[in-house]
């Protein structure tokens, strides 16, 4: 379906690139997505996505927000993030008592953080059924089932509303903006964290992977002001922050919104996104190169391999480079909600298949390529041949 620029509602837009995915046999939200930029305002954002009550669907069935290889349990850098994000957001809060939610809150992480600072009126919101039952078991944080952009109206108003990387992933975001309003008190804070497309360049670990199949906004601080604007919101802060994720570094956009009574209709173009966007191609070209290669040898050695990990790195690849014509004869995943499903009849197994297979595994994350070649030599003590498509994780520091 096509998109109007959904900051100033413009259906004048230009092409920047067209992202391709394979699609896993049931649960993929699409094949592809084109990336444009407005020419009315300057936002960046995936144009021909499907309605959003499709999100929705695959938010609560396909959702890899649940860290169920870990218990549920964060990881220390994600502590980092929410540590940090309390840090700042706590100055702007009248004191202990602010009644806080968190739309989109995975397993309550972020809501901890606060509880373990002295707020205890707290409540979070996610789409995953897991996810709540976790929050509920790790913390005692109740967490309510439901989409997000089906916000219910709740009788008492909130202090704070927190849309920590949630916005990058909504198609109607005047909607979902509009029911997060409701919730806050006349002058109450919203808190938003999105990938900063700004520094998409400067912090390129894997190819095109801010194209992912999930986020489907792109955008800069001023896009991001205007969209907040138009929606009745005023400016309190805004930080250029760098989070840490697992072993890679990822450029986050932070920022503080106050609920104003009006709504500001000047809006100012945004002149960065377009060039930031450019470059961001040219750099993952580059970084493509050396993955392509590896791919090719693995092709034109004709092996038989296992492929671990079927996310966006994987299904991009699988669409896009000669990994398609690899003898691959399993994938692994260690979520659930991807195993028993398949691409291309090539079966999605769980970690534990592992053990009866003798094939090379060519690890397909930049992410968690460190932590899956850990996990196959140190914690299940294989032998299987490892293909790693980054710099070797044996001869890092
Ligand atoms: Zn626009």
């Amino acid at each position: 379906m096509e998109r109007d620029c959904p900051v100033c509602g413009s259906a004048q837009k230009q092409l920047i690139y067209t992202q391709k995915f394979s699609q896993i046999s049931e649960g993929s939200l699409f094949g592809g997505y084109d990336v444009v930029v407005c020419y009315g305002c300057g936002f960046g954002f995936a144009d021909n996505i499907p309605a959003q009550g499709e999100f929705d669907r695959y938010y609560q069935q396909m959702s890899k927000y649940e860290n169920e290889h870990q218990g549920g349990q964060i990881s220390p850098s994600a502590q980092e993030t929410y540590d940090s994000i309390v840090r700042q957001v706590k100055p702007f809060l009248a004191d202990e008592n602010a009644r806080i939610i968190d739309v989109g809150c995975a397993t309550g992480g972020l809501l901890a953080a606060f509880q373990k600072n002295g707020y205890g009126d707290i409540l979070g919101v996610d789409p995953s059924p897991s996810c709540s039952k976790t929050a509920q078991r790790l913390y005692g944080i109740r967490v309510e089932n439901t989409p997000v952009s089906e916000i219910p109206r709740y009788e008492s108003l909130f202090d704070l509303v927190i849309l920590n990387s949630v916005l990058e992933h909504i198609r109607d975001l005047d909607d979902s903006l509009a029911a997060l309003r409701n919730l806050l008190k006349p002058g109450g804070l919203l808190w938003i964290e999105v990938p900063d497309v700004s520094r998409f360049t400067e912090l390129t670990s894997a190819a095109f992977q801010q194209f992912s199949m999930e986020h489907i906004n792109f955008f800069s601080s001023t896009s991001l002001t205007n969209l907040l604007h138009k929606n009745g919101f005023e400016t309190a802060a805004v930080w250029h922050n760098t989070r840490r994720l697992e072993e890679i570094q990822d450029p986050a956009l932070s920022t503080l919104f106050r609920r104003s009574d009006g709504v500001a209709v000047n809006r100012e173009y945004d002149h960065e996104t377009k060039r930031s966007l450019l470059e961001y191609l040219d750099s993952s070209y580059q970084a493509d190169s050396g993955v392509l290669r590896i791919i090719d040898e693995v092709v034109e050695s004709r092996r038989s391999i296992i492929v671990w990990g079927t996310g966006t790195h994987t299904q991009r690849l699988l669409a896009t480079s000669r990994l398609r014509q690899a003898d691959i004869k399993a994938f692994i995943d260690s979520n659930p909600n991807y195993q028993g499903k398949n691409f291309s009849g090539v079966p999605v197994l769980s970690p534990d298949a592992l053990a009866g297979m003798s094939e090379p595994v060519l690890i397909s994350s930049r992410l968690y390529q460190n932590e899956i070649a850990d996990e196959i030599r140190t914690k299940r003590k294989l032998p299987n041949e490892i293909i790693l498509l980054y710099q070797s994780w044996e001869n890092q520091p």
